[in-house]
């Protein structure tokens, strides 16, 4: 792979980045990189994965676009009421960067089908906005070995940390169980439309350095970020032996 003139000058700023270069941008046009759910955290990371080159992405979500989404999904327009959320940003992610392949998956990401989406990718964003299914993002990047970047955000606060399996702890080594009754989200208790913009750029910000085998990734440590203080803290997350997801006894 060559990268063409147009290509010289589209990643320019990122040839320029030591130990990035033509190398580094061949790997990020060849990476492969899965958004499951496309809200706030996953439009923000989505639109950043793309600008940067990354060759292949996957936008999962079964929703429609909502009026009360445009506060801080950033992919979609008020034309795009109604419409399907995977297509509508699939559209404007191409209309970014052609050399983007964007497949869409309009459904609710279900236990049978995790799998076999997680398997054609090379690292996957956690953009969702339930428990339910990041637990079952954590069972199936665990036991595929993939790694994935969790991010989460509520109010005024957000929080995100990479798993890469076998070298540091998993989500469920973080939360262990479900709660029972879904605790409320942000259509009770609102976001503030920046909080994931933050995260979610943070998030692609974790794939990026993975792809190019830069930097330290955000494993065993959870980021939080506050945005009334504007301050950012980290929490050390150890691996829990007996977690039922990566630990010895997984259930
Ligand atoms: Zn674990």
């Amino acid at each position: 792979m060559t990268l063409t003139p147009q290509q010289e000058i589209r990643y320019h700023r990122n040839l320029r980045l030591a130990g990035v270069g033509p190398e580094g941008q061949k790997k990020l046009l060849r990476a492969a990189v899965l958004v499951v759910g496309v809200g706030g955290l996953g439009c923000s990371a989505a639109l950043h994965l793309a600008a940067a080159g990354v060759g292949r992405i996957g936008l999962a979500d079964g929703d429609a676009v909502e009026l009360s989404n445009l506060q801080r999904q950033i992919l979609y327009v008020t034309g795009d009421l109604g419409r399907p959320k995977p297509e509508v940003a699939g559209k404007r992610l191409r209309a970014l960067n052609p050399d983007v392949q964007v497949r869409e998956y309009c459904g609710r990401v279900t236990g049978a089908d995790i799998r076999n989406l997680v398997r054609d990718y090379d690292i996957v964003v956690d953009g969702t906005d339930n428990l339910a299914t990041r637990f079952l993002i954590n069972r199936a990047c665990v036991e595929l070995g993939k790694p994935w970047v969790y991010g989460a955000v509520l109010a005024f606060t957000g929080q995100l940390m990479t798993v890469l399996p076998g070298r540091g702890p998993c989500y469920r080594c973080l939360y262990r169980e479900e709660p029972p009754v879904p605790p409320p989200g942000t259509e009770t208790h609102g976001v503030l439309g920046t909080v994931p913009g933050v995260v979610g750029t943070l998030q692609a910000n974790e794939v990026l350095k993975y792809v190019l085998g830069a930097g330290e990734p955000l494993v065993g440590r959870l980021l939080i970020f506050e945005a009334l203080t504007g301050r950012f803290e980290t929490v050390e997350v150890a691996r829990d032996p007996g977690c039922p997801d990566c630990g010895p006894a997984r259930d």
